[in-house]
């Protein structure tokens, strides 16, 4: 069951998602991935190295993060467009686009993606069952939110 899988790093956190990508790279390879801009050229070298020409893999590189890249992420989210997120984002240095950050985090958790913040974590994801299954998440029901009335 292919699944599209987002993967983003914060610069300080690169090596750490190029150390996990490059050991995972036969799992990762048989889904489709998106990244952010910049984490995107550095995971397609990891996952192309060594391939020749016509077994390279494409994967969807968005703008990069602080250029609108989350906010592009997470419109994909909101429309049912990814299945899981690994995103090591920096917990020891603020970001400029610290507010796009949280809301994407925000938004996963609305629609109950699976997403890794850490390496133990995305351990964990990559090593279930459920990861080469089908699999929807169960979403809360809004509907009272949405037939709210407005005066
Ligand atoms: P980048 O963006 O992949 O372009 O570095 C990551 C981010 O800050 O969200």
């Amino acid at each position: 069951m292919k699944k599209t899988i987002a993967l983003v790093a914060h610069d300080n956190r690169k090596k750490d998602l190029a150390e996990w990508a490059d050991w995972n790279k036969k799992a990762l390879e048989k889904h489709r991935i998106v990244c952010t801009g910049t984490t995107g050229k550095m995971i397609e070298k990891i996952l192309n190295h060594k391939k020749d020409k016509d077994e390279k893999i494409k994967i969807k590189k968005l703008k990069s993060g602080p250029l609108g890249g989350d906010q592009q992420l997470g419109a994909m989210i909101a429309e049912g467009k990814i299945d899981i997120i690994i995103f090591f984002w920096d917990p020891m240095e603020p970001q400029p686009h610290d507010v796009d950050v949280k809301a994407l985090l925000r938004i996963s958790v609305l629609y109950n993606i699976p997403i890794a913040n850490n390496r133990s974590t995305a351990d964990f994801i990559i090593s279930s069952e459920l990861f080469n299954e089908k699999y929807s998440p169960q979403l809360k029901d809004y509907a009272k939110y949405l037939n709210r009335k407005i005066n």
